[in-house]
């Protein structure tokens, strides 16, 4: 199954529940909005090299589209279709003024020199600068790109539309420096981290002393790795790609992201983080999932967890940082298994709703304190826990299709404000 169609099945499971009209459902089946681009950059070796890359807005019915950009070897016109479905319910569930849209480009950019990354940014900008402004779609960081790279965005945009005053609001997770906000960074791991901790409240439990697994060690998984620490859970895994540490009595996870950053992968500090947790042993990305811990942190990709080793996870509590990264099926068998699965479109919204707070500091010229930031993020994220936990309670549902449920209803209500019948009737300009 494609990831498109589990987007496609996890909006038809909730809108069944919810029963959603039928025209929201054909509004919500496909993207509003769909761009592929082709072009080119000159690599440092003189060589012309063609690049493809895509914009997709799903839904504006909400307010501008708005999403990530990754850069990955992986994207194609299904994963950004996706992922920007995914991004319209998100939107939804945090109650902030957006719609969904997520682009990408196919390319390895860890072999792209730093001039290289540079023009294969600008020239993917000026490619989907039709589509894309502050009021209409707002791009922002994803899977490996960063705040340099939305600076790059906003600069290319400005050269395009000189006169535009509010050009810095055309992309958020811009670096500080160039308009970006306090908090941004680690906004999606403290999202998350709130979200467990309003959940942990229902259950009279708490995070101290909880044994924590973190799959990805970007830059999601190392905040989440460090708050969770600071609230005192024990880190006792983490993995990126290449391997990864795992340590019974726990580590310091800090540590392994300061060697992670020096040496390029988290499996490599074995060494480097000793003397802060005893008998530690390599880990791969896979096992790590079979870990037993009270919490697994899914924080790397796509279609991690799946029906081929769901039956294996022996975590309490699942929580995604990541985007989609357990199949529709595998969430089947957590749910039966009793595992509590904090999903995507809630535990990692904090990135966005940020970026949406960025995005309003620009537009209306302030600079907010980190404090600031911290304060409406968490009341954020808590609010929407409860919205989606008072779904999930009045539907008998687990807290994913709740999140569904919630975020459809509330964009059936725009799509009804839209269409208020009469009010916007269509009449011809030139009846024959
Ligand atoms: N890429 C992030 C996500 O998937 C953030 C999107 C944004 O800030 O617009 O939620």
């Amino acid at each position: 199954m494609s990831l498109y169609e589990n987007t496609q099945k996890l909006i038809v499971r909730a809108a069944d529940t919810m029963d959603l009209m039928p025209e929201v459902r054909v509004v919500m089946n496909e993207p509003e909005r769909i761009l592929t681009v082709d072009f080119h950059i000159h690599r440092d070796n003189g060589k012309i090299e063609m690049f493809r890359g895509f914009r997709v807005q799903h839904n504006t019915l909400r307010g501008p589209a708005k999403g990530g950009i990754r850069f990955h070897p992986q994207v194609d016109m299904g994963e950004v279709k996706a992922l920007a479905g995914w991004m319209s319910i998100k939107c939804a569930v945090a109650d902030i003024p957006y719609g969904g849209g997520k682009g990408g480009i196919e390319v390895d950019s860890a072999k792209l020199s730093g001039c290289e990354l540079e023009q294969l940014t600008r020239e993917f900008t000026r490619a989907i600068a039709p589509i894309i402004g502050p009021r209409r779609d707002v791009p922002a960081p994803d899977v490996r790109t960063n705040g340099q790279i939305m600076d790059w965005i906003a600069d290319e945009y400005h050269k395009i539309h000189p006169k535009e005053d509010d050009y810095l609001a055309v992309v958020t997770g811009k670096t500080l420096e160039n308009g970006g906000s306090l908090g941004r960074d680690s906004a999606t791991a403290a999202g998350g981290v709130h979200v467990l901790e309003a959940f942990l409240e229902t259950k009279k439990e708490q995070l101290k002393g909880m044994r924590v697994a973190i799959q990805g060690f970007g830059n999601a998984g190392h905040h989440a790795a460090r708050i969770l620490q600071e609230k005192g859970a024990k880190i006792i895994a983490v993995t990126d790609s290449k391997g990864g540490i795992f340590a019974e009595d726990g580590f310091d996870p800090i540590k392994a992201h300061n060697c992670k950053l020096k040496k390029g992968g988290v499996g490599e500090c074995l060494l480097e983080s000793e003397g802060s947790g005893k008998d530690q042993k390599e880990i791969s990305n896979d096992d790590i999932l079979a870990l037993e811990c009270d919490i697994l942190v899914l924080a790397a990709l796509e279609n991690q967890v799946t029906i081929e080793n769901a039956e294996n996870i022996r975590a309490k509590i699942v929580v995604e940082l990541a985007n989609g990264p357990t199949t529709p099926e595998a969430h089947e068998i957590l749910e039966k298994r009793m595992i509590t699965v904090l999903p995507d479109v809630l535990a990692n919204a904090g990135g966005v709703t940020v970026s949406y707070y960025e995005w309003e500091q620009n537009l209306r010229h302030e600079k907010w304190t980190e404090e600031q930031v911290a304060e409406k993020l968490e009341k954020s994220q808590k609010k929407a826990f409860e919205d989606v936990a008072k779904i999930a309670e009045e539907f008998k549902t687990d807290f994913r299709n709740a999140s569904y449920v919630l975020a459809l209803r509330r964009i059936e209500h725009a799509f009804l404000e839209k269409h208020s019948a009469a009010a916007h009737g269509f009449s011809c300009s030139n009846p024959i």
